[in-house]
């Protein structure tokens, strides 16, 4: 899949859009989703043009994936899901059902959250 920069996530990096943030450092933004499916939801996002985990694997730098990484931790703790447990999820191409063509990261939390996988849509 090509990175489109008209794509809702690189919208709101350029401030176009709003969105309710959560965390920001120099390399990874994180803000709740639009449409939460638990409690806690919130989408963690590389600030460079990157669509999937293999395209930031194979192209983001050292620092950006570190970053990532650090953000997606810092989130859970900040909005304190340690303790009762939380999932982490990326969808990526069309069996993984990803609708925003921008890497994210969700974090679920907030409730259990039931089985790892759903039925596929028939
Ligand atoms: P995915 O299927 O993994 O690509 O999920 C995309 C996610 O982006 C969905 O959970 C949407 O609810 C969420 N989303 C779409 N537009 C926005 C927005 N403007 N602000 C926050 N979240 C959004």
């Amino acid at each position: 899949m090509a990175y489109d920069d008209n794509n809702i996530f690189a919208k709101i990096l350029r401030g176009e859009i709003p969105c309710k943030k959560v965390y920001e450092d120099e390399h990874t933004l994180a803000f709740h989703d639009i449409n939460p499916q638990a409690p806690v939801h919130v989408l963690v996002i590389p600030k460079g043009a990157y669509v999937s985990m293999d395209d930031f694997s194979a192209k983001a730098s050292a620092t950006e994936q570190a970053a990532f990484v650090r953000a997606i931790g810092q989130v859970a703790l900040q909005l304190g899901i340690v303790d009762s447990g939380y999932r982490v999820l990326a969808n990526h191409g069309r069996d993984g059902h990803q609708e925003v063509p921008h890497l994210h990261m969700h974090v679920f939390g907030g409730r259990d959250l039931g089985p790892m996988i759903g039925r596929p849509r028939s």
